[in-house]
């Protein structure tokens, strides 16, 4: 079932769902397994599952030159939709991203998706890899998101890219992402408001946000949206901090703010095993204030742990 037909069906109520990362090369999927059983009970319509592009790393050789090596550290992220599928009855959520791929990679992924009965995709543009610092498309590849959704919305009317080959029809739906504060290149909000409706009017048929800890600003983000004329669900991301890096590294990975009153709260904690009691009792809150707003589902980056997440649902659902 599409995302948009799970909330269509809750009429109203909030869903739980949650995003998963698939394991590093070489590892199996019994932790994941092991993680996701006992969230299972919160009944997710959905799980999401991110798609990691190549990095680069560089190996000396006895000659002491450098050899360039590309390597995806967690491939699989197909493999594992379809392992969720038939393992839970779940909607699998597969993200798929514009960065390393040309439009035949792409297009080939989505046919296998179809032929293995997923029905969502959420598209995004990648990041830059590691090493280069800035985002350089594919040579045959998008540049940004809206166009990879260009893509999908011509494969849903069965239009792909070479027309002599072309069959039936895919159906997927279309989730993009949205930036509460705003996303890191954009140079203002205006501006990246103006192209996530660019994506809108490209075929997305929902939003999920950013990670963010303070809920004004989604609220701010969602009336902005509706005052443009974006007027798909929009999902609120949360992430509950669990160690004190995080007042760091979040802000500086995802380009967010974090509240003085989360932050004092943090500084206050002896040890991490007190952060993670704070991240849980703040997404607590986060997530009761979002409820009384009516959010459609609380999404839940759970980074293959789920612990916090487990607490933090038997309190809400
Ligand atoms: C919910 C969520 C899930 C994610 N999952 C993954 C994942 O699985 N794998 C992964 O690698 N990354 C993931 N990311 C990170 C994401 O790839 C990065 O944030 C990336 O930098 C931007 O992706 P985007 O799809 O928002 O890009 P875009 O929508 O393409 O926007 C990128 C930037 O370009 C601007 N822009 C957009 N369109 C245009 C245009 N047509 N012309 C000019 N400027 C434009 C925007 O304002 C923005 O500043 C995720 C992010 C979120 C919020």
């Amino acid at each position: 079932m599409k995302v948009t037909e799970h909330i269509e069906k809750a009429k109203g109520k909030t869903l739980f769902s949650f995003e998963i990362l698939p394991p590093k090369k070489g590892d199996n999927l019994q932790t994941i397994f092991s993680n996701i059983n006992p969230l299972m009970e919160f009944n997710p319509p959905f799980i999401d599952v991110t798609y990691h592009r190549e990095e680069y790393e560089y190996k000396e050789l006895p000659n002491g030159l450098l050899e360039k090596i590309i390597i995806r550290k967690r491939p699989g992220t197909v493999g594992i939709c379809a392992a969720l599928q038939l393992k839970y009855k779940v909607d699998a959520v597969p993200h798929l991203i514009c960065g390393g791929f040309s439009k035949e990679d792409t297009e080939d992924i989505l046919i296998d998706l179809n032929f293995l009965g997923i029905d969502n995709v959420l598209v995004l543009r990648g990041d830059a890899i590691k090493s280069e610092g800035v985002f350089r498309p594919h040579p045959n590849g998008y540049k940004y998101a809206n166009e990879l959704v260009e893509h999908v919305t011509a494969m849903n009317k069965g239009k792909y890219l070479h027309d002599e080959y072309a069959s039936g029809a895919t159906n997927f739906c279309v989730g993009v992402a949205g930036y509460p504060e705003k996303h890191f290149e954009s140079p203002n909000l205006d501006t990246d408001l103006h192209y996530l409706k660019k994506k809108i009017n490209a075929g997305a048929k929902y939003i999920v946000t950013q990670l963010f800890y303070n809920n004004q600003k989604y609220f701010d983000f969602v009336d902005k949206c509706r005052n443009i004329g974006i007027t798909v669900p929009i999902i609120p991301g949360i992430k509950p901090i669990s160690i004190k890096n995080h007042l760091t590294v979040l802000p500086n990975v995802f380009h967010i703010d974090m509240p003085q009153d989360l932050v004092l709260e943090v500084e206050k904690c002896k040890n991490n095993k007190e952060v993670y009691e704070v991240g849980i009792e703040w997404s607590i809150q986060q997530c009761k204030e979002l409820m009384k707003h009516n959010v459609p589902v609380l999404h839940f980056y759970s980074m293959g742990r789920s612990k916090n997440i487990l607490k933090i649902a038997k309190e809400l659902f």
